[in-house]
């Protein structure tokens, strides 16, 4: 028997991944994985067709899920864990996700078409991870891959650094979604709210204003961090007495450097957090 590894972050083709959830679930088993929670941004789309592969494969599946919100003008992304699917008040939340998207893309689109850079929005409907999952989520990038498609650019970094990127010419925020209804929504579902990747919250004030709200439990784990990155946000967790966590962010060959397992939480780490989902 190998180790039991239980890799809590990553996405499918029903958000910016680049594999399917069937696709996903054989790669699980090939990495030896024991446990998985597939969490794409802002839909729980990938379950229906996740669930039975997992069962036939013999992996355990953990409901998830990544939602955008925000603070002020701070984006933070919330993962949810073990809700109930059939919950309306999640599956309503997923799907003012994608009016607030389908809006907020349309901006971005107008804005790339007056600097010189058309895309229509059935182009971007029809971006290949997108399009044999019409409810997934759409998001930007999707739009710098067009981008890249179409010759614009040359990298999907480049769309993000001069024209898509917070602050850039052809950034809209449009909607935002507040912390505090997020962590509402995922508790309403009987889920369990955690800080997704935390190191990449660069002002401390609001890491300390993420701290003082109702999460149950923070991200340790994450990519292909070195071991002394996790140790800060393991202490926090203690003090908090909130629940580890942890996952790779596999994308599949949208950032080809991660892989599917590449970070992961332990038995007992996997055990303490089922106890906690009533
Ligand atoms: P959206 O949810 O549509 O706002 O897109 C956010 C996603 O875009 C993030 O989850 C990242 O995967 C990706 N992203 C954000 N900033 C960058 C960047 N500078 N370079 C490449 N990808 C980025
Ligand atoms: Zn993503
Ligand atoms: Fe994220
Ligand atoms: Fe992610």
């Amino acid at each position: 028997m190998s180790e039991f590894r239980a890799d809590l972050h990553c996405h499918t083709t029903c958000s910016d991944g680049s594999l399917s959830p069937i696709e996903i679930l054989h790669l699980a088993k090939q990495n030896k994985l024991s446990a998985l929670s597939i969490t794409d941004h802002d839909t729980i789309e990938a379950y229906s067709q996740a669930l039975p592969a997992a069962l036939e494969l013999g992996i355990e599946l953990l409901t998830g899920v990544e939602f955008s919100a925000a603070h002020q003008n701070s984006s933070i992304h919330i993962l949810g864990y073990g809700y109930q699917l059939e919950n309306l008040a999640i599956q309503d939340f997923c799907k003012r996700h994608t009016e607030r998207r389908l809006n907020r893309n349309r901006g971005i689109l107008d804005l790339l078409h007056k600097i010189g850079m058309p895309i229509s929005e059935e182009e971007l409907q029809s971006t290949s991870s997108s399009s044999s999952h019409q409810k997934g989520t759409i998001g930007r990038p999707h739009i710098a891959m067009i981008m890249v498609k179409k010759g614009y650019i040359t990298t999907p970094q480049e769309a993000f650094k001069k024209y898509i990127g917070e602050g850039r010419p052809c950034f809209v925020q449009g909607q935002t979604f507040t912390i505090e209804e997020t962590i509402d929504v995922i508790h309403q579902a009987k889920g369990l709210a955690v800080i997704a990747h935390p190191h990449l919250i660069k002002q401390s004030h609001l890491l300390d204003i993420l701290f003082a709200m109702n999460f149950d439990g923070i991200e340790c784990y994450y990519g292909n961090f070195p071991a002394q990155d996790h140790k800060r946000w393991l202490k926090i967790a203690k003090k908090k007495n909130w629940l580890v966590t942890g996952g790779s962010d596999f994308h599949g060959s949208i950032k080809p450097n991660l892989n599917l397992g590449s970070s992961w939480i332990g038995k007992n780490e996997f055990q303490t957090l089922k106890e906690k989902i009533t």
